[in-house]
């Protein structure tokens, strides 16, 4: 007995009968998601909606910083070069100390390797590192990477504002010592 065989195995061609059940499931397929919103965004005609903390550039807030090295010391990547020197603050006062701080003279981020962990943000004890959504600075030479603290200090207009506290949270620190009275010095009468 003889099996019934489909037009592609008995090497016949496919019949216009036999093709129109699948041009009218592609037509109707094709009508569905003609209708349905898009996903994707024609970048960089239209600029794409990226939510506030995303990790775009790290951004450097200079005067914040302190030259500690915490943040170099604990990159994975060892991307973060910092070079500073020691400057004499002369005493303010007959027989005061003179003071030393550190003056910061590079800050820099090599790019091409930094993996984007976040940690050099985390451990800053001073917040001079920031998240911005900023992600338009590819090169065409990877050295250009390499950005100074000046480049890095250029990314703090495009870092978002810390989000609202909730409204059931304690007042931060800083503001409440701030709104603290001022102590009156002693044996001064009230
Ligand atoms: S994000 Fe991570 S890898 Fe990049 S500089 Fe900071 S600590 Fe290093
Ligand atoms: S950015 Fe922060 S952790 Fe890094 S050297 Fe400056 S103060 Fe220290």
């Amino acid at each position: 007995m003889s099996t019934p065989q489909n037009p592609s195995q008995s090497g016949s061609k496919p019949t216009s009968k036999s093709l129109l059940p699948g041009i009218l499931k592609g037509l109707a397929t094709t009508a569905k998601t003609a209708t349905r919103k898009t996903h994707t965004h024609e970048y960089p005609d239209v600029a794409p909606d990226l939510p506030p903390r995303s990790r775009g550039v790290i951004a450097l807030m200079e005067e914040n910083c302190t030259s500690c090295m915490l943040c170099a010391r604990e990159c994975p990547d060892w991307c973060i070069y910092i070079d500073s020197h020691k400057e004499t603050i002369p005493a303010t006062t007959e027989g005061g100390r003179d003071r030393q701080r550190n003056v910061l003279d590079n800050f820099s981020i090599d790019f091409s390797l930094c993996m984007y962990c976040g940690i050099c943000i985390e451990v800053c004890p001073f917040d001079a590192l920031f998240w911005s959504p900023q992600f338009e600075y590819a090169e065409t030479d990877i050295r250009d990477l390499l950005h100074d603290k000046e480049r890095l200090g250029g990314w703090m207009e495009s870092v978002p504002p810390p989000p609202a506290l909730d409204e059931r949270s304690a007042e931060p620190a800083e503001i409440a010592a701030a709104n603290k009275p001022a102590r009156m010095p002693r044996g001064r009468p009230k």
